[in-house]
Parts: structure tokens; sequence; C-alpha cells
């Protein structure tokens, strides 16, 4: 398992910055090449390997128009191809789930399945029109990476705090001497990325190297509920990563008076323009609209914020063997546009990387990370399954009359769902209500009424089959 360090030049010279933007714009070309010959093809799918391509591209000729020496060139493609395959894998994730939605015939699911599988959906006209809802021609969009491989580059330490990463330029044995803020050299395959007048030098570290990944792990089982006053509310009542909710609102605030003074401004410019004042114009969209501070600070906000997350998810694996959770990355496919409210779409990024803390912790400190169908989880009574409502923090039973913290109420349930016999993963929504509702009514007639005490459903949830059995 793979964990992402970054590495940022400090005081780089502008010529060097033009050259390797450059060197970025041109390998700009090698990505929109590949993404428009293969970025819509069966053949990405199946077996259509880089080395092929880039085979083809030498022997006709193609590699010639970029401009760029041959290793730069031949790694950008590996990893345009990369991307394409990503794209094409994250099409099918969103039609494997259709497939479950449409049928409950598992031979006919099997056969779709494979269909898929195989890259021979357009044999089957339900799989092939899904493909083409959720596989939208991709487009390049990357105009300001570099990648460089690991043998390409050398870093030396200058013995003050600096460490200089040379990479290749446009001409041969001509190197690109870059300072760094750093003095931990970077390994492996870098990915330079350039922003805003400095470089970001990103690789990958072998996350068993890290402190954290030693870490044993609980031995319980513990259900989650993603929140957003906090990172997550477990079935015990204990609340992790308090801070992120403070950390939104205020990004969020943050935000609306920066946009707020930039449109004023703006407007400003624009008059000044109107009258003909061009170089006033000018002088603010330089001076006082650039971008380089606000995509900093953006990123400095989503790095507090993953660290808040993380150390969340540390929390709830340091007492969890299995983590039971809701499948955050569904109905996360960034393509739901969440429009203007700015606290929403901090909040929808954060569920993402919610989804990634709970995978990486996992399975860097062996715990088993359980997905469950977490419908009607947030609106339904742990103890009698009934209906209520949610006010505030609380929710109120309808049924039984117990208000509970509606987030742990949440995790609760979540937990049970692990353990229970008739709500699959993919169960549909509507499915689930009919099944909730069959529960109450049977609770009516009086048929003994389970215990859904939380140490209850671990149990349960450890062991779903017994428990199956002996309240039957
Ligand atoms: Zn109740």
């Amino acid at each position: 398992m793979k964990v992402t360090r970054i590495a940022y030049s400090t005081g780089l010279n502008a010529g060097k910055f033009a050259a390797l933007r450059e060197q970025a714009r041109r390998l700009g070309r090698v990505r929109s090449e590949a993404w428009q010959r293969y970025g819509a093809t069966f053949g990405v799918g199946s077996g259509l390997t880089d080395r092929k391509v880039r085979d083809q591209w030498l022997a006709d000729g193609t590699h010639v128009r970029f401009g760029v020496l041959a290793n730069p060139w031949k790694e950008t493609l590996r990893d345009a191809m990369a991307d394409i395959a990503a794209n094409l894998a994250a099409a099918k994730v969103e039609v494997r789930r259709a497939i479950h939605r449409r049928t409950e015939d598992p031979v006919e699911r099997k056969r779709m399945l494979h269909a898929l599988k195989a890259d021979r959906w357009a044999d089957d006209p339900f799989v092939s029109r899904q493909m083409r809802k959720h596989w939208k021609r991709g487009r390049n969009h990357t105009h300001d990476q570099i990648v460089v491989r690991a043998d390409a580059y050398n870093a030396v330490d200058d013995g003050r705090g600096r460490l200089w990463l040379a990479v290749p330029g446009l001409q041969r044995r001509q190197m690109v001497r870059i300072p760094l803020s750093t003095t931990v050299a970077p390994t492996g395959t870098l990915r330079l990325i350039l922003r805003g007048g400095r470089v970001e030098v990103h690789y990958q570290i072998d996350a068993a190297h890290l402190p954290s990944s030693r870490r044993p792990c609980g031995d319980r089982t513990i259900g989650v509920d993603k929140g957003y006053t906090e990172a997550l509310t477990d079935s015990d009542g204990d609340r992790h990563g308090c801070g992120l909710g403070k950390l939104l609102t205020t990004e969020s605030d943050r935000v609306k008076e920066r946009n707020r003074r930039r449109a004023k401004l703006r407007s400003v410019a624009n008059n000044a323009a109107l009258r003909g004042d061009h170089a006033k114009a000018r002088r603010i969209m330089v001076n006082n609209l650039g971008t380089i501070k606000r995509d900093r600070q953006a990123a400095r906000h989503r790095a507090r914020v993953r660290t808040e997350v993380f150390a969340a998810v540390h929390r709830v694996v340091d007492k969890a063997v299995a983590v039971v959770a809701e499948d955050l990355t569904k109905s996360f496919a960034g393509r739901r546009v969440l429009g203007k409210n700015i606290i929403r779409r901090l909040a929808g990024w954060t569920k993402g990387v919610t989804a990634e803390a709970l995978k990486n912790v996992s399975e860097r400190r062996g715990s088993v990370l359980v997905h469950v169908n977490a419908a009607y989880t947030s609106q339904t009574c742990h103890r009698c399954a009934g209906f209520g409502r949610r006010s505030g923090d609380r929710f109120h039973c309808t049924r039984c009359r117990v208000v509970w913290q509606a987030d742990v109420n949440a995790a609760i349930n979540i937990l049970q769902r692990a353990g229970d016999p008739d709500i699959a993963l993919h169960t549909s929504h509507h499915v689930v209500r009919q099944i909730l509702r069959d529960r109450t009514d049977r609770h009516r007639t009086r048929l003994p009424v389970q215990d859904s005490s939380p140490a209850v459903a671990e149990r349960r949830a450890n062991n779903p089959n017994r428990s199956t059995m002996s309240h039957q």
C-alpha cells in the first residue's frame, strides 16, 4: 500500500519555471493525443497496453511532433493510458451497481457482469445502454505535469537545508535543477505539478514504513456514521475528528468573504476598463485577482481536513478489527453538481476523504472494512426499528418514544446492518423501506422483540448466521 508525499520548490527562478512549464505543455499534447485516439475505444480494457501504443507511435512517427525527449513522452503516455483505464474502470463500477439493481436473478446477473468484465457489453442492450450513460468520452485536461522515472533524476543535499532535484529538460544532457524546501529525498517515480510559479513534487512511499502502519488494530466490531461537525461517530457513542465542523465552517466563511471581495474588485476593474483605464484594470487583475495565494490557501485547508479525518479513522481502528460503514464512494462520483453552496461542496469533498481514509487505514493496520447498505439508518430507531424524526442532533422515535443522539443511533443501525439477514449491500431503497415496515408490523402483532442493544448488534455482526437463526 502506497501513500503520496509532496515536496515543494522554494525560490525557483522564473526562467527554470518557464522551461518546465513549456515541457509540461508539450507533454500535455502527448496526453491529448492518447485520449483522442484511445479514450473511447474498447481496446484499453482488453489489453491495449501503453507499450503497444508506444511501438506504434515510434513506427508511424507520431512521437516526432511532440518536441520532447524520448523518456518523458513515453512516461507520459504510460500515465495517460493508466488514466484512460481508470476512467473506464470507474464507469464499470457504476454499471455493476446498476446491474445489481436491475435483477435479483443470479444467472442473469452473472451473465451481465461477465459481459461487462470482458468488454463485451455491446452484446447486451441493458449493459451497453448503461455503459453509454456512465462512460463519458474523456478528454485530457492535464497540461501542467511532468512524470519523471526513478532512474531519470537525482537529488543532492546542499548541506544548508535544501535539496536540489535535477530533472531532464527539453534538451539532451541538460538537467533542470530545482531547489526543494526539504532535505528528504523523493523516491520512485515523480510527478511534477507546475502550479502558481511553484513546482510540487509528488511521489509515493510504502505505507509500511509509516509509524502509524505499525499501530495494531483493536479486536471489536464497530459501526460508524459520518457527520459534519465531527468526522465520525461510532456505535459506542464516541465521536472522532471533532475539529472537522469548525474547519469546514471557517473555510466556508473565509471563501465567501474572499469571493465577495473579489467580485467587488472585479467590478472596479471592469468599470475602469469601460472608462478606458486599461492600465488600472490590468493592475487589479494582476495584483488583486491572482490565483496563487487562493490556490495555496485551498491546499492548506485540504491538508488540515485530511489530517483531522485520518486521525479520526485511526482512533476508530484502535479499538476495531472490523469497521462497519456506509459505502461513501457511492453517490460520490464527482459528477453531481453541488452548485454554489460552499459548505456542501466542502462536505462532499470531505466525504471522499473519509472513504479514502477508511480504506487506507484499514488496509495498513490489518482491520477489515465492511460496507453496508445505509438506507434509512438515520431515520429509524435502533431499538424498535420504527421510523422517527430528527430535530437538530436528536432523533425522536415515534414508535417507542425514546430520544437518541441522532448520529449514535445511526452508527448503531449501521453496525446492525452488518448482521442483517434481509438487507444486503445492493438491496434497493424501497425494498429496504418495505422490510423495515414489515418488521415494525411484526412487532405490532407481538412477535418476540429482538434485543437490539449495541453489544448484541456487535455479536450479531460478528456472526450473522447464528444470530439470525436464534432469533427466528
Ligand atoms: Zn423506537
